[in-house]
């Protein structure tokens, strides 16, 4: 957590993440609502922010989804306050239907922001989207600043811009900004005191005609583009009046293309970074096109910028004479994160200067270096109760002749997919429900095996009721196995509706889980400690086996939360052993492969199972699987 950079006074100076210096400058704008979705790498700037709302009387909220967090946003927006929401890329998709309304409806006299935190290379999401499109598509404005300080300072001037022009505005960050640290200036933070007003003159739809919604909507972002971006200072240039190669970047790349220039020593380079990427500067990308015929971009996941301005130097008289590179020419990668080595490949190759890279023995010192660190493959944690839920629904298919299969989505037990490859799906949060309901319904065409949808609890609010309530309604046969470790782990264990509590940390309603699906019809509902694999194995069989569709709630704490239970109350880790007289060795495996727990080792000097005490965590389920019975609790 942030706790300099949220509780810092004005004019010192602090090292914070990308999203704690956006949380900072939120609360430098005067907010008094956030509502945020968790999700990488976005989650820490509603859990900044949460940190100082009450002793600051802002009001914070995990919401079920982004497009739930967007909407309570607006509300407050609506009532005249500041509010902000926050969410990952593919958050933004989820809201995009009702963005795009209320970017036609405006959203009354507050000011509304939404930050969307992109991830190129898929670091921690399924798909590599891009916010800047989407916003352009969806008519918003859209910023998006390129170092720590201007992500923090570019909050308020958003904020001020949202509420003098009417206009949602959408700051957009990637990766290496949201997550990285970096040294900043901290603000005043105001004293909002603002009061909630119902506005009865301002409706929020577009009725009866909403197309001249988006004549004004256009109007004011071409006032936008002409009175506030031509000559923002958010964008800047550096380089020569008239470069023999102009650099056109935004966000993160502005620091690449800057050091590859640095270190090039391309003195004749010219760099144009843009931060208010929508609507776009048109004069003054059109000022720097004139003076420059090679004219490189350097920016993260879609070519956006690469497409817009080769669409607006179309117009010039030299059009036929500029040369562009970037991810069409294939000088930059149409795919993944920009990063220093990309600058400098690009820059070197088209001025074709000589660039003598690092010795090979550098990096294989380097290399040696990364090594040392431990590898983390990808599987769940010791003791997670995930793998468990897996196994057993892994027998309960090898019992039912190997028919099934399972369908699911985002979240930690995405880890399902390389468990014995037994998750077949993952698409958007409560896809998995969704094809489980189609697939439930194709017996008649000739599909004889039955389907099990998995989903995360937090996943279960977030979007998976709809598809939940179509599997009842169309008598879909499905199992529908909600994973309840009763947080949303993935991303930093933030609360949820089963859980009760806010994202303050105090206690408020709890909407629990078994509730809501006998509220939407399922007749057959279990819970069951998935450590308990026996009943855990008999009860999915079951289910995959009979004529109506069945739901399973397997539920246990997520494993770090018990070790963190039990550092701080200094209980001790309960600790298994192998009987290497009882354990049947190379005949077996059970443990260590199938199971495939961390901590159940394959000794290959004893061709034994071992437990290595540091990583076991203790839920005793290897007790449970051993065919052998040579694993037992030992006394510490
Ligand atoms: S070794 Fe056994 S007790 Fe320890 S975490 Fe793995 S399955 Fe659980
Ligand atoms: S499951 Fe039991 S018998 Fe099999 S390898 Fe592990 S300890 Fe040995």
């Amino acid at each position: 957590m942030g706790y300099d950079v949220m509780f810092g006074k004005a004019g010192d100076v602090v090292l914070g993440l990308g999203n704690e210096a956006i949380a900072r400058g939120a609360l430098e704008a005067g907010i008094q609502f956030a509502a945020a979705y968790p999700g990488t790498p976005s989650s820490e700037i509603l859990g900044n922010l949460a940190l100082v709302s009450k002793g600051l009387g802002i009001y914070t909220e995990w919401s079920t989804n982004e497009k739930v967090a967007f909407e309570v946003a607006t509300a407050a927006a609506w009532s005249g306050l500041r509010a902000l929401a926050s969410m990952k890329q593919n958050g933004l998709f989820v809201v995009l239907d009702s963005l795009i309304n209320v970017a036609f409806s405006g959203h009354g006299k507050g000011g509304l922001v939404l930050v969307v935190a992109d991830d190129p290379l898929a670091h921690s999401s399924t798909t590599e989207g891009d916010s800047r499109p989407l916003g352009n598509y969806s008519d918003v404005v859209v910023l998006e600043p390129f170092t720590h300080q201007q992500a923090k300072d570019i909050i308020p001037y958003a904020f001020d811009l949202s509420e003098k022009y009417g206009l949602v505005v959408l700051v957009r960050e990637t990766t290496r900004l949201a997550q990285s640290r970096a040294p900043f200036t901290l603000g005043e933070v105001p004293n909002p005191s603002r009061k909630a007003v119902f506005d009865h003159s301002i409706p929020l739809h577009n009725l009866p005609r909403p197309h001249i919604r988006h004549a004004e909507l256009h109007q004011r972002l071409e006032r936008i583009r002409k009175k506030e971006f031509e000559k923002s200072s958010w964008n800047r240039y550096v380089g020569p009046r008239n470069p023999s190669l102009l650099v056109i970047t935004s966000g993160t790349g502005w620091k690449y293309a800057n050091e590859a220039v640095q270190l090039l020593s391309a003195k004749d380079v010219g760099i144009l970074a843009l931060a208010t990427i929508s609507p776009l500067p048109h004069k003054l990308i059109l000022k720097h096109l004139k003076s420059a015929n090679k004219v490189l971009f350097l920016e993260e996941i879609d070519p956006y910028l690469e497409t817009q301005v080769r669409s607006l130097a179309a117009d010039l008289e030299k059009s036929d004479q500029f040369k562009f590179f970037g991810k069409f020419s294939g000088h930059i990668p149409s795919f993944g994160e920009c990063n220093i080595d990309h600058a400098i490949a690009a820059i070197s190759k088209i001025q074709g200067i000589k660039y003598k890279p690092v010795s090979r023995a550098y990096i294989a010192k380097a290399e040696d270096a990364a090594n040392l660190a431990p590898r983390r493959i990808l599987t769940f944690c010791p003791g997670c109760p995930h793998r468990a839920a897996y196994y057993s629904i892994h027998r309960a298919i090898k019992k039912n002749q190997g028919k099934g299969f399972v369908t699911g989505d985002i979240g930690c037990y995405s880890l399902g997919a390389f468990y014995h490859d037994i998750m077949r799906s993952q698409l958007s949060m409560g896809a998995g429900v969704g094809l489980a309901s189609g697939f439930g319904k194709l017996d008649q065409f000739g599909l004889d095996e039955p389907v099990i949808a998995v989903m995360g609890d937090s996943t279960f609010y977030h979007a998976c009721l709809p598809a939940l309530v179509n599997i009842v309604y169309t008598q879909s046969k499905v199992t529908s196995i909600i994973f309840d470790n009763e947080s949303t782990a993935m991303t930093g264990f933030q609360p949820h509706p089963g859980i009760g509590l806010a994202a303050t940390g105090e206690k408020i309603t709890t909407v629990p889980i078994e509730n809501l699906l006998k509220g939407i019809g399922f007749s057959e509902i279990s819970v069951i400690d998935p450590f308990d694999i026996e009943k855990s194995i008999d009860r999915i069989y079951k289910a995959i086996t009979a004529n109506i569709s069945h739901a399973i709630v397997f539920r246990r704490e997520c494993a770090l939360i018990t070790n963190r239970r039990r550092i701080k109350s200094g209980e001790p880790t309960p600790k298994y052993i192998v009987d290497k007289d009882k354990c049947i060795g190379e005949k077996c495996k059970i443990c260590s492969v199938q199971f495939n727990c961390p901590a159940c080792v394959w000794d290959s000097e004893t061709s034994m199972a071992k437990i290595d005490e540091v990583l076991c965590n203790g839920c005793g389920v290897c007790v449970q699987i051993c065919p052998a019975k040579a694993i037992t609790k030992a006394k510490r």
